[in-house]
């Protein structure tokens, strides 16, 4: 068999998991919380499987859940979407992504994709025949360059993928950077996948804004959203699509094809669940607390960083000469923490070195991890 996808091997996330685990490391690389749920969610999935909600979920997801989403969307963005027409909900933000790639992609298109960026992106527009154009996004502070994005666009421009709050670099778009953009693409075919599933995930004056907020981004962009964020919940891959409607239509074709639907009693947990804001507001203070309390036992080391703005990531930069996979290796083997290099998010070989820590962990494992990295080199 000819592979379609000659550049892809085992994900980094996998890989460093694995390194962590055979050597017992503190693993700080994959990203997903050292805790549980909240028992309050929990004890919902518990009522809606025993209650027999077990059977096939409506393709496009079960009703509460899209209504539940229609409110808090409004509530958070002030911006209406349609439960019925506008609103999917998918298995991850994983498939969402891939989806709404799949649903705006053919052979030949180019879609902008700006680097470092994460890693399902490429293979699924490379899967749809497409080519990926890069923006880089430049150390330290991975703002946008908008006439790089303006110089990039072409006739053949037919996708653009953004990624707020940002990983691995934290970066919170502005809504200058989505005035910007509005302005670029606003007499072309051109349409957007918004990536946003840490968009409760921001720190100090960061503050995330929606594409949804967007009157014209709005028209042209499918958000995708992931609760597995949000509620720590990573291992239930349930998330979502924002859409106009004729946007979804076209989203639903390939996701009824995708996995048709996804897991039933879990949306209705997670429907009751959202009914209270508090339980989605309340997520940026608890991971400041965790990003503050991360840097705060850092003090000292001979890494050097800036506080991260959102998502459960902060990348610690260094001056040795090693390149970042090969340290985010050692760091493993030799103090038993793990990490993410931030290379890999790159299409070309590239060291801002740099890595990245998730510090979705509890407070003891922060504090271990922050003691080892002292001691580094
Ligand atoms: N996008 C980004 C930027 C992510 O970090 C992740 C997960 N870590 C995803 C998408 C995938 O989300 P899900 O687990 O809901 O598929
Ligand atoms: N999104 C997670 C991260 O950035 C990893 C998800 C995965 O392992 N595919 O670490």
């Amino acid at each position: 068999l000819t592979t379609k996808l000659p550049k892809v091997g085992t994900t980094i996330f996998t890989t460093m998991s694995q390194l962590a685990a055979e050597h017992g490391a503190l693993n700080l690389s994959q990203g997903f919380p050292g805790f549980d749920g909240s028992p309050a969610l929990l004890a919902l999935v518990e009522k809606y499987l025993r209650k027999g909600f077990n059977q096939y979920a409506p393709m496009t997801g079960v009703q509460p859940l899209r209504e539940a989403l229609a409110r808090k969307t409004e509530v958070q963005y002030g911006q209406g979407y349609h439960p019925e027409r506008e609103i999917t909900i998918t298995s991850g933000a994983t498939e969402a992504l891939f989806a709404a790639i799949t649903a705006v992609v053919r052979p030949g298109d180019e879609v902008l994709v700006f680097e470092p960026a994460y890693d399902s992106y490429v293979p699924a527009i490379e899967l749809n025949g497409g080519t990926p154009v890069f923006v880089t996004l430049d150390a330290p502070d991975f703002a946008v360059d908008w006439e790089d994005v303006r110089r990039k666009i072409t006739d053949r421009t037919r996708l653009i993928i953004v990624n707020t709050p940002h990983n691995p670099t934290g970066y919170v778009w502005t809504r200058n950077d989505l005035d910007q953009l509005a302005a670029l693409i606003q007499y072309r075919d051109i349409w957007v996948v918004a990536d946003e599933v840490y968009e409760h995930i921001t720190f100090d004056t960061y503050n995330h804004v929606s594409l949804a907020q967007h009157p014209q981004l709005r028209e042209r962009t499918f958000v995708c959203g992931s609760f597995g964020k949000t509620f720590h919940v990573t291992g239930w891959k349930v998330g979502y699509c924002l859409a106009p409607a004729e946007l979804s239509t076209e989203f639903r074709k390939v996701h009824q094809y995708l996995t048709f639907s996804t897991v039933t009693p879990i949306q209705y947990a997670l429907a009751e669940y959202l009914n209270e804001p508090e339980h989605y507001k309340s997520v940026a203070a608890f991971y400041q607390q965790k990003r503050d309390f991360f840097l705060r036992q850092l003090a000292g080391s001979t890494f050097q960083w800036k506080p991260s703005q959102g998502t459960f990531f902060q990348n610690l930069s260094y001056q040795t000469k090693v390149p970042d996979y090969e340290l985010a290796v050692r760091l493993t083997k030799e103090i038993g923490v793990a990490s993410i290099p931030t290379s890999v998010f790159f299409h070309q070989k590239n060291d801002h070195k740099l890595l990245r820590f998730c510090f979705a962990k509890d407070e003891e494992t922060l504090e271990k991890a922050a003691e080892r990295l002292c001691q580094w080199p």
